[in-house]
């Protein structure tokens, strides 16, 4: 078995240290991890281990950098060895394996396998989802919150943060805590709900018997997800209104966007507003299609309409 990871290294593996910026995760403490059901093995275990028992108990969701530090505390400790500068970019069927197209550091290179596991997260079944209003601006402009941003270069500068999830809110929060002088965020709703993470899909019972549920009733728990949105938690809400440079705007979608040398010029409603950047924090798209290594056999991946 070869684990393969197109990142440079543990560090820039996955959301946690890279595209994520909450100060604790959104899910409750008490989901099941990587631990397979060895006790020994959970975050729990892990921090109880470094910290005590009292402060596991004192915190009521994982701090995420804490949680980054135990994956790769576990995948040291089980000597998980993964290839990191590996990346798949297509799978070719033969009778009866696959052939596998990597490019390792860069160097196209094949290998064979008979059995493949995808756990390519959320942005890599589409991608980054980019509002047309955006798109026709010089890329220097904008970024999604799956990039990386240099917030340090926000300072003083005006932001526009366009979309409503927690992902939003967690940019506006760090381009104010870098000293942007202000930060608006746009969102198409007209209230922000911000539920409890526990009502929505927090339950560890849920999650451990997913798996065994008819796909019939799976596929309603994620439609009834996606009809819900992306909610910010309430500490994600509190650390942005705690600045009073920052602005919401409810039922303000943009209409059109320009630039005028490198400010951003924006019609929103019957406002216009000017710019130093925009963040899209738009979320993701789902399309197999568009990925390269799922897109020959995309048309077999089943998915589904929500309107
Ligand atoms: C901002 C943000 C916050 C989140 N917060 C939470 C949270 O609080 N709680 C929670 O449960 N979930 C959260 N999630 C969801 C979270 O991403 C998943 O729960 C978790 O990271 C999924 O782990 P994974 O190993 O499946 O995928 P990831 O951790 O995303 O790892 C996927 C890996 O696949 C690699 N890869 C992809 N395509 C290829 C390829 N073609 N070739 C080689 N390598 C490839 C990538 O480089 C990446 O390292 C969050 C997601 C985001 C984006």
């Amino acid at each position: 078995m070869t684990v393969i990871d197109e990142a440079l290294d543990g560090v820039h593996a996955g959301v946690w240290l890279t595209r994520a910026r909450m100060k604790k995760l959104r899910t409750p403490k008490n989901l099941p991890g990587p631990e397979l059901g060895i006790p020994a093995l959970s975050f729990q275990a892990w921090y109880e281990a470094r910290h005590g028992v009292e402060a596991y108990a004192a915190i009521d969701r994982i701090p995420r950098v804490a949680w980054a530090e135990y994956l790769i505390w576990y995948r040291h400790f089980l000597g998980i060895p993964v290839r990191y500068q590996t990346k798949l970019v297509r799978i070719e069927p033969d009778a009866d394996f696959f052939r596998l197209h990597l490019e390792v550091n860069g160097v196209a290179q094949v290998e064979t396998t008979r059995k493949i596991i995808f756990a390519n997260g959320v942005a890599d079944t589409g991608g980054p989802n980019i509002p047309p209003v955006l798109a026709s601006l010089p890329r220097t402009l904008y970024a999604h919150t799956a990039d990386t941003i240099d917030f340090n270069n926000l300072r003083d500068k005006t932001v526009a943060v366009l979309g409503a999830t927690a992902s939003a809110f967690d940019a506006a929060g760090v381009a104010l805590e870098s000293g942007a002088k202000a930060v608006h965020l746009f969102a198409r709703r007209t209230a922000i709900a911000s539920l409890p993470v526990n009502r929505l899909r927090g339950y560890p019972g849920a999650y451990y018997n997913y798996p065994q549920l008819p796909d019939a009733d799976r596929w309603f728990q994620a439609w009834r997800f996606h009809q819900v949105g992306s909610t910010p938690p309430p500490d994600a809400i509190e650390r942005v209104i705690a600045f009073s440079n920052f602005h919401l705007h409810l039922s303000a979608p943009w209409k059109s966007a320009h630039n005028q040398g490198d400010r951003i010029v924006a019609q929103v409603n019957d406002d216009v507003f000017e710019f130093d950047f925009a963040i899209a924090g738009t979320g993701y798209f789902v399309d197999p299609t568009k990925r390269p290594e799922l897109a020959e056999f995309a048309h077999h991946i089943a998915l589904m309409t929500c309107s």
